[in-house]
């Protein structure tokens, strides 16, 4: 097998650096709307999730399409189970039971947990992915779970077994003769992704055979040419477009597909967490940096004006081709896996910047591609176009996508208040109530925060800690809020930068508010002869809805320019489908002949999350607006 040069190249172990605490589910609780979106998923979509049937494929066996069945199960725990913690719903909690029950009765003598038949085990397709959703969700179980619970245990056998299987097939003497890497597509991204749960196994049992295996997976990552190589190309700065060895192309008479391409987004970020946890067990540290440097070219190449990426769940350079009718935009397993990624990197590495872009996903294409009643979520979600429920996957009711997407919320609310040192971090702002032992002074911290944000910019935060207490409070203030304002019981407080945490460190006394106004200017983005607009983190979007004319009308030639603020109002929405709308005057339409820019005429606009969310084509809505060429242009 050929290596690449990296193959034997020295790195240093350093003790993993200290990451932020992540208070414990339910300490953390949303209320308001995003509150209330939050409960109408739990309910009409994680608790309505039929167990029985997403776990029935596991005793049958008969998979020989070479498909995805037993993701679903995995990938429903890793949000159900903490809901539960959260919610404490007997309902739920009795549909997560029942399926544990049945995934538990399907484990084979030999370890083995999945639909395919023995021959096609552990090879092509996506036998070993399905093993890594189910190992997680088996961790997930047993996690929201008392460790001396005997279902605890029980259930941690079980992934053990699980992963004893995968080492005896495919590790280092493994009886299927292949290297884990070989199986599945993506030169091994799907199925090398198994790297996070065996770490977490590692974690829980500190057995040494999981953490070599790890070691032995993280080899065939970063130093097989052929394979995965999420080290050199990150820390070469090749851009995550470029990585699959083809140019941006499928393999030479590749179907979609592919044995050999490195260009799939959703399964790359998950290598990359395995990565990550890899770090926190061994302080493997250029493996952090790998990820981070990723995350980073993601954010620069990639990233859209809603927080989406992705087309066809490849990467694209889509940073730069947003405004272009690229296929399939935005999976949703894409934008949770981008959301849990980010979240973990601003967990260890505390840099707001991560903060700014998990808000900017959540607030728009997150939230937009949950639909209005919160039972289902879309698969691909476009900038321009309408939004529409995801096909039906493997002959089953359901798809990744809707599997995938309750994660995402989780993404939020674990990054929304955390403790870093003798700190108390705010790193959203939402209505809600957050409690967190800071871990230096072994304190409680309690806190209050009543706000619209971000329909509005005021977020008052009333510390409800009973003692006196000295510590730091910081806070985030986003990149784009250029202007921001923050108030100590009525006390403006100097130097607020943008981009950066904002530290109050005082002795706090129960009752202390903190007032902050957000500068929510709205402003314009130009592209290529396309212009789009934000206010806030919030991407503004035409809508139908609103028959303010055609939606995809051009702006007059030149008039807009890049980051230039534009004055917008808010505006009576038609219907309780919106939350939020805005009226602009703005140099629309080519058909006058009256002098460029001169003639403004009225657009309405709403929020991204809500444009288009009745799941029509007779509802369409737009984001990238053209702007006029002149013969004269090139
Ligand atoms: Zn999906």
């Amino acid at each position: 097998m050929k290596t690449t040069v990296l193959a034997g190249m020295a790195w240093g172990v350093l003790a993993a650096g200290a990451a932020n605490t992540i208070p414990p589910y339910g300490d953390v609780r949303l209320k308001g709307p995003i509150g209330e979106r939050l409960e109408q998923m739990v309910k009409n979509h994680v608790r309505a999730t039929d167990t029985a049937y997403i776990t029935a494929p596991f005793l049958e066996k008969t998979e020989r399409r070479r498909w995805w069945q037993t993701e679903f199960w995995g990938k429903y725990m890793h949000s159900a189970m903490p809901f539960w913690t959260y919610t404490k719903d007997a309902r739920l909690k009795a549909n997560i039971e029942e399926g544990v029950a049945c995934i538990l009765a399907s484990q084979e003598p030999d370890g083995y947990i999945g639909n395919y038949p023995d021959d096609l085990r552990c090879g092509e397709g996506w036998d070993v992915w399905g093993m890594k959703y189910t190992m997680m969700g088996l961790m997930h179980y047993h996690d929201g779970l008392q460790a001396d619970d005997e279902r605890a245990k029980k259930t941690l056998a079980a992934a053990c077994r699980l992963c004893d299987y995968v080492i005896d097939q495919l590790g280092p003497d493994g009886k299927r003769g292949r290297h884990l890497w070989e199986t599945g597509n993506w030169c091994g991204f799907a199925s090398s992704s198994i790297l996070e749960p065996v770490v977490w196994l590692y974690n829980r049992t500190r057995r040494q055979k999981y953490l070599d295996f790890a070691t032995y997976l993280v080899k065939d990552m970063t130093e097989v040419e052929a394979g995965p190589r999420l080290l050199d190309l990150a820390l070469k700065g090749v851009s995550v477009a470029d990585r699959n060895g083809y140019g941006n192309k499928a393999e030479k008479g590749g179907g979609y597909v592919m044995k050999h391409n490195r260009w799939k987004s959703y399964e790359m970020m998950s290598c990359y967490q395995g990565l990550v946890e890899y770090y926190e067990a061994t302080g493997r540290k250029d493996l952090l940096d790998a990820a981070i440097a990723t995350c980073d070219q993601i954010i620069k190449d990639e990233i859209n004006i809603a927080g989406g990426c992705s087309a066809s769940e490849a990467w694209y350079h889509g940073a730069r081709k947003q405004h272009l009718p690229y296929t399939h935009q935005q999976e949703t397993c894409v934008v949770t896996t981008w959301m849990r990624f980010v979240e973990k990197l601003l967990q260890l590495t505390g840099e707001p910047k991560y903060a700014d872009e998990l808000e900017k996903t959540f607030y728009n294409i997150y939230l937009a591609s949950l639909n209005r009643d919160a039972t289902e979520f879309a698969a691909y979600t476009p900038l321009n176009g309408y939004r529409s429920r995801g096909h039906h996957h493997c002959y089953m009711h359901t798809n990744c996508c809707n599997a995938n997407g309750p994660r995402g919320f989780l993404a939020f609310l674990r990054a929304l208040f955390q403790a870093d040192g003798d700190a108390a971090v705010m790193n959203m702002y939402a209505t809600s109530s957050e409690t967190v032992v800071l871990p230096k002074l072994d304190e409680r911290v309690t806190f209050d925060m009543y706000t619209l944000y971000p329909k509005d910019g005021y977020v008052r935060i009333v510390n409800h800690t009973v003692k006196p207490l000295a510590f730091t409070l910081k806070l985030r203030i986003p990149a784009w809020s250029a202007r921001t304002s923050v108030k100590v019981n009525g006390t403006a407080v100097k130097d607020v930068k943008a981009g950066t945490y904002l530290a109050l460190a005082r002795n706090w006394t129960i009752g202390d508010i903190v007032e902050v106004t957000f500068d929510m200017t709205a402003r314009a983005h130009v592209m290529n002869r396309h212009v789009a607009f934000t206010r806030g983190p919030i991407a503004l979007a035409r809508d139908t809805r609103f028959h303010d004319g055609s939606i995809s009308e051009t702006f007059r030639r030149n008039s807009m320019k890049d980051g230039q603020e534009v004055s917008i109002s808010s505006a009576r929405a038609p219907s309780e489908e919106f939350w939020m709308a805005y009226q602009a005057m703005l140099p629309v339409g080519s058909h006058t002949e009256n002098p460029e820019g001169r003639n403004l005429a009225s657009v309405m606009f709403c929020d991204y999350a809500s444009a288009g969310n009745r799941w029509n084509p007779m509802n369409s809505y737009r984001v990238w607006f053209p702007m006029e060429i002149h013969p004269g242009d090139d």
